[in-house]
């Protein structure tokens, strides 16, 4: 079904799907920011702490933040977690989402606390009315609701009738879940449809796309650690992406939640939809290699992420930097990036914009990259949206 496939005379760089490419959804608002529609690909999280524990929940929910996070989604178990919203919400300006199953008081909760967005599965929150009561105090509030639909949660009925999960049966679960919003006239939704498996998320994503105009938000459940589950992800979500679907994401793994963060922008830059913050490419290291790259580019990557340059324009600021181990490859590649290293037997060459700038020891390679960095981008304060991204 993709229209952006390579074919016959195309290259792979007009494969590229470009934002005018990308599946035309209707404009939802999440509080400051927008998803669907023109919007970029809006990077989703979730805080690992429990809600009530305030400090930790903010702490994270900051430290998100300054890792390009631009939605955070919270679970929300129970009364507890629901009595101190109102608190969270008043100590942090990022869109936030409610995570609610089965109770929909706390939904209502949430809503009243002036969260952006709460995701509910309609199939577990039980009678009709309840969903409505979410329904109108979202509309009277100006939230929006997710409405998610997962392999292990589907309506019985349909369930029965297609005797497993499949793509078909989730996209009908979801159809059913949505009458009671279509008949209240509700718009501001965004949908979802998750399972543990890539294939059938591909399927059952590419089936929403056919079926509805509302944005969606695409992942894969429990994808696992961070290395298996950013590949498991990559994989899936790649694929949904390059045929321009999906309008936020979030990476689910098992782990520290930037991670996801740094994860999805991974995903998003590669794939050119989204490009944000420096990106450090480095050479694999193969029997020519005399200097030690791996290091080096484990030192590049966390001195641009220190204090002194994430508080300045270069931590949003797009660019470059590729670190290579030898004289073969290493400096016509480097002359790609903005920024390189290309280097010799215990010393190397820095490279700024195609041009040598200066050889020194293997000691000084990383400071003197930086100080050329540094120089080329006078420190500002940290630019408070980075959603100008492709
Ligand atoms: S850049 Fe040089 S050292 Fe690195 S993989 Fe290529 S040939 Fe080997």
């Amino acid at each position: 079904m993709s229209a952006y496939r390579v074919g016959k005379g195309d290259t792979l760089r007009s494969a590229r799907v470009s934002p005018s490419k990308r599946r035309r959804t209707r404009r939802v608002r999440i509080g400051p920011i927008s998803i669907g529609g023109s919007a970029v690909i809006a990077v989703q999280s979730m805080t690992k702490t429990p809600p009530s524990d305030v400090r930790a929940t903010v702490r994270q929910i900051r430290a998100l933040e300054r890792a390009g996070c631009e939605l955070v989604r919270l679970a929300v178990p129970d009364e507890s977690a629901a009595a101190v919203l109102p608190e969270i919400r008043g100590r942090t300006g990022l869109p936030l989402i409610a995570d609610i199953h089965f109770d929909y008081r706390l939904a209502l909760a949430a809503i009243k606390a002036g969260f952006d967005k709460v995701r509910i599965n309609p199939g577990n929150i039980g009678a009709s009315w309840k969903v409505k009561e979410i329904i109108r105090a979202a509309a009277g509030s100006g939230a929006a609701i997710r409405v998610g639909v997962n392999a292990g949660s589907l309506n019985k009925k349909v369930l029965k009738k297609y005797g497993s999960p499949s793509a078909k049966a989730m996209v009908e679960s979801l159809e059913k879940s949505l009458e009671l919003f279509e008949q209240l006239g509700f718009k501001s939704l965004v949908l979802s449809a998750k399972t543990t498996n890539g294939p059938d998320t591909i399927a059952v994503n590419q089936r929403l796309s056919q079926r509805y105009r509302y944005p969606i938000h695409l992942g894969l459940t429990e994808a696992g650690l961070p290395f298996e589950g950013a590949i498991r992800s990559a994989a899936t979500l790649g694929v949904l992406l390059q045929q321009g679907i999906g309008d936020t994401i979030r990476i689910s793994l098992t782990g520290d939640p930037k991670l996801e963060v740094e994860a999805a922008y991974e995903l998003l830059g590669t794939l050119n939809l989204r490009k944000r913050g420096p990106v450090v490419y480095s050479c694999p290291t193969c029997g020519r290699t005399q200097i030690d790259v791996a290091r080096l580019a484990r030192q590049v990557k966390l001195a641009l992420k220190k204090p002194a340059i994430r508080n300045s324009s270069i931590a949003t600021r797009y660019f470059t930097v590729a670190v290579m181990g030898c004289v073969v490859n290493g400096p016509g590649e480097a002359r790609e990036a903005d920024y390189g290293i290309a280097g010799g037997k215990g010393k190397g060459a820095i490279f700024v914009h195609g041009k040598v700038v200066k050889t020194c020891s293997e000691k000084r390679l990383v400071a003197a990259l930086l100080e050329e960095i540094v120089k080329e981008n006078p420190k500002s304060k940290a630019q408070s949206s980075n959603r100008s991204g492709v």
